[in-house]
């Protein structure tokens, strides 16, 4: 499945956060039997109010929301792209990655050491981004010089590899790889794929906090939360601390506490939700007696596509789905008085899927 990795200084509170989600994990653990406990994996159910009032109404044994991986990855310092490089491990789980949450110490504690003197939530970004900039520089000289090989031998290698030049010139202006137009060759995107390079990926920048600035911020927030919007990536400001001792809380003691300093919403929630959209899904729904259940989609999958991720014989014998919008669900009596009022709609392999969506699919087997 899609996971996020965290990643970001020394001492930011990376650890700090991961522990957070572990927590959450761990607390939710009844309902996700077929996750499989790693130890730098923390996987977290997708709050979202839709699944709740489905279950409200549908009264099923069980209940299963949409869920994000979020991958610890530690071994981020300035200057290791001078000496060794990023470690393997580093660079492989990286990779891996769908979107990466870049946490930012924006937090004075004269008792944690920030690694480059004083908290400056922009010049550690850029160290970071420094880092994973030059990471990428080397992955695409490597695989630029096996092209140049093959082009020896091959027109189409030849196409690629100066398309590859290209990127190579990009990446060395210092501007990350998201930003390259990328060209119609398909040996070209062969490796662009399998290159997974970190800067093309999207980013959560997260403010961390302390609890004195959870509920309005402060001025290195304001840097951050604005550099943010400059590059249209995802924002959030927690408090680490806050989150994890949070964790450890029974649900009412929870709600209390984000009360007393002032905030509705626990900060994992919005980095789960946050990470959730930049990977741009969505969720449709079952709905019976038996369960209630998110699924998630990309958004723009076809019915059939959307099928595939309850079991790929849905995919493959997909014949059409009876589709009932979220809010027309909510709003009959039953799913007969949906059929009867017309709302329960016939779809077939061209449907493409609407986020809260109440679906049934119909299958050859
Ligand atoms: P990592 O090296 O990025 O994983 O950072 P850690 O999560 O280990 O945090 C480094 C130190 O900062 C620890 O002593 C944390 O308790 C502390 N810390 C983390 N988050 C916060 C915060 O929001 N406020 C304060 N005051 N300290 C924090």
């Amino acid at each position: 499945s899609l996971s996020i990795g965290i990643v970001g200084l020394p001492n930011v509170g990376k650890s700090t956060l991961f522990n957070a989600l572990t927590k959450a994990q761990n607390a939710q653990a009844a309902n996700y039997p077929f996750c499989t406990i790693e130890p730098n994996k923390a996987t977290v159910a997708v709050p979202d109010k839709r699944v709740d009032a489905l279950t409200a109404k549908a009264k099923p044994q069980k209940t299963i929301h949409a869920s994000v991986d979020f991958i610890d990855i530690a071994g981020l310092v300035r200057g290791a792209s001078k000496g060794e490089g990023l470690g393997n491990q580093f660079l492989a789980t990286i990779r891996e990655c769908a979107a990466i949450v870049q946490v930012v110490r924006c937090f004075e504690d004269e008792n944690i050491t920030h690694v480059d003197g004083g908290v400056n939530p922009l010049r550690d970004v850029e160290t970071i981004e420094t880092e994973l900039l030059l990471a990428d520089l080397q992955s695409v000289e490597k695989r630029l010089e096996k092209l140049q090989k093959m082009a020896k031998g091959s027109k189409d290698a030849k196409a690629a590899a100066e398309l590859m030049q290209g990127l190579l010139a990009h990446l060395n202006d210092g501007k990350p790889a998201a930003g390259f137009a990328l060209p119609d060759n398909e040996t070209f995107l062969a490796s662009w794929r399998e290159l997974g390079l970190i800067t093309a990926k999207p980013v959560i920048y997260c403010a961390n906090v302390d609890e004195a600035a959870v509920a309005d911020g402060n001025a290195f927030v304001d840097d951050l939360r604005a550099l943010a919007a400059g590059r249209k990536a995802g924002f959030a400001c927690i408090c680490a601390k806050l989150e994890e001792e949070l964790q450890g809380l029974p649900e009412e003691e929870q709600a209390e506490m984000l009360t007393s300093y002032g905030i509705e919403e626990s900060g994992l929630v919005r980095i789960i939700r946050t990470g959730y959209a930049t990977l741009g899904l969505c969720s449709y729904f079952t709905a019976g007696p038996d369960e209630v259940r998110a699924w998630t989609i990309h958004q723009g999958w076809k019915a059939p596509q959307a099928a595939g991720v309850i079991h790929t014989d849905f995919e493959r014998g997909f014949i059409r789905a009876e589709v009932i919008s979220f809010e027309d669900y909510m709003s009959h009596e039953s799913e007969a008085a949906c059929r009867a009022d017309g709302v329960l709609r016939v779809e077939g392999k061209d449907y493409v899927v609407r986020d809260g969506d109440v679906m049934h699919f119909l299958f050859n087997v």
